[in-house]
């Protein structure tokens, strides 16, 4: 059992002063594992004041300060990589292939922040004005327990690039790999108070973060309820939001597709970290005409996928990260029989070789019109449906016709087709043929899958704020 009791604030490992705990657990085995001190209101406060402090010589760092700090940074990560993998196995579950991927993207978002910082002018003129990008002052972020490292990394780099100071409080249920990488954060020594961590719960800590009148600027990624309630609290005092939220992104395999090369990739991306990430392809659309011989092989594919621990090297899908997870997953399950689609592969309950776990069989569902609860709703968990359309135009609006907009993939041999129809997508990032993830691209949604954008320029604008001097 290990006990996180501190938290991050003005550079050094403190005691809250909340001393509420929650308990952490080994979703693989629902073994209690340790537990959390859960800072509040009070412990916010302190992460603030620290945060407001540095700001003023934080904003007045140069370019190649900044650069400096984000290269200690991606080191200090990169040095404990080996650590980190096996805490987010322990304490998350997931497979080896998505915890090697989390841990190596949380080193590399520093560095693809300093390369966006080398390029990026901050001062230009327009017309008779001098303008300037200066941070928008101190920022917040609130991050989920679906990639952890990751998006805790990725809001501080962008913090640092813009010049301004952060408090950010994770996910009360991520606290060990929170603890073992503001370990590893604090071995780059960044001046006191430009990083502050606050573990607590989002009705408590997440909601005075949120409402907080020194914060300038928030960026959330998490559930579209919890956006809609921080965009809410930062209304008061016009909070710059940046907000990455849910998703329920369409694969569209065109009539044309290679399925020896589309269908796996339509398998990774949909049950991608195992059905818990806001980028899953969980609704595949199939050409009518193919529509046999895509469900074969989709029902084939699903059912050679390893579901298991971390523990095991060969594992393809790990558990859902919480008993409260699984049984949303098996609710939705249930709701998907309700509603009249058909089983294709999985279904209720664990895998049949698994006696303890958190673990969901990999489902999939046909007989699914995009009106279903199961076609409209964000499951979070290995859950798809296939729905089939007749023509490209009947494609193209089943896949616009969702209140999200995060991502879109697009499976062809005609690189024509693809783009054609990747065009016609309300989505933030559409991919074609499995393109490998491009770093410095822009990444967020339409609709009610967000508000701005990360990564890259404009991710870094995103804390910015242009001030206009004209003579
Ligand atoms: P959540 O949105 O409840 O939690 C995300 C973060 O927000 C956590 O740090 C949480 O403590 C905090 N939070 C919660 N309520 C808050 C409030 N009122 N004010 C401020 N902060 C608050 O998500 P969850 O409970 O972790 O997961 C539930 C659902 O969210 C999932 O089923 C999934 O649909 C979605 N989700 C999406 C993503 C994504 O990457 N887009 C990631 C995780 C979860």
């Amino acid at each position: 059992m290990r006990n996180i009791d501190t938290i991050y604030v003005d550079g050094a490992f403190v005691t809250p002063l909340g001393d509420e705990r929650s308990p952490l657990f080994n979703p693989a085995t629902e073994e209690q594992i340790g537990a959390v001190r859960l800072g509040d209101a009070r412990d916010v406060d302190a992460a603030v004041i620290a945060a407001r402090r540095a700001f003023p010589a934080m904003s007045r760092t140069s370019k190649a300060e900044r650069i400096a700090m984000l290269k200690r940074l991606s080191a200090a990560v990169a040095a404990r990589a080996a650590d980190l993998v096996a805490t987010m196995a322990e304490e998350y579950g997931a497979p080896g292939y998505f915890t090697g991927f989390a841990v190596q993207h949380a080193a590399s978002v520093f560095l693809d922040m300093a390369e966006t910082l080398e390029s990026y002018e901050f001062r230009r003129t327009i017309g008779r004005a001098e303008v300037e990008m200066r941070p928008s002052g101190v920022a917040a972020a609130i991050t989920p327990w679906n990639s952890n490292y990751g998006f805790i990394c990725s809001k501080l780099a962008t913090a640092i690039a813009a010049g301004t100071t952060i408090v950010i409080k994770p996910s009360e249920m991520s606290a060990l790999q929170t603890q073992l990488l503001a370990e590893c954060l604090h071995e780059a020594e960044l001046p006191r108070g430009v990083l502050n961590i606050v573990n607590g719960t989002g009705a408590v800590a997440g909601s005075a973060l949120s409402a907080h009148p020194d914060i300038a600027k928030i960026s959330f990624t998490g559930s579209t309820a919890t956006g809609r309630a921080i965009l809410a609290a930062g209304a008061r005092t016009i909070k710059r939001v940046t907000l990455e939220l849910g998703g329920k992104s369409p694969t569209i395999i065109l009539s044309d597709a290679d399925l020896d090369h589309a269908i796996p990739q339509v398998l990774m991306t949909g049950f991608g970290n195992s059905g818990q990430a806001c980028i899953d392809g969980t609704r595949i659309l199939a050409p009518e005409d193919r529509l046999d011989e895509i469900l074969g092989r989709l029902k084939a594919g699903a059912e050679a996928l390893k579901v298991g621990p971390a523990t095991d090297p060969a594992v393809q899908i790990g558990p859902m990260v919480s008993l409260k997870q699984w049984e949303r997953v098996q609710s939705y399950i249930r709701l998907g029989l309700e509603e009249g689609a058909t089983l294709l592969t999985g279904g209720e309950g664990r895998p049949d070789h698994l006696d303890r776990g958190w673990f969901v069989r990999p489902t999939i569902f046909t007989g699914v019109t995009n009106d279903m609860r199961i076609a409209r709703e964000e499951i979070f968990g290995p859950v798809l449906c296939v729905i089939p359309y007749r023509d490209e135009a009947e494609a193209i609006a089943i896949a616009n016709d969702t209140d999200y907009g995060l991502a879109a993939y697009v499976q062809s041999s005609d690189p024509e087709s693809a783009r054609r129809v990747a065009g016609q997508i309300e989505a933030g990032r559409v991919t074609i043929n499995g393109a490998p993830h491009e770093p410095l691209a822009p990444f967020g949604g339409f609709k009610q899958s967000g508000v701005g954008r990360e990564f890259g320029p404009f991710g870094l604008e995103a804390f910015l704020e242009p001030h206009a001097i004209i003579a």
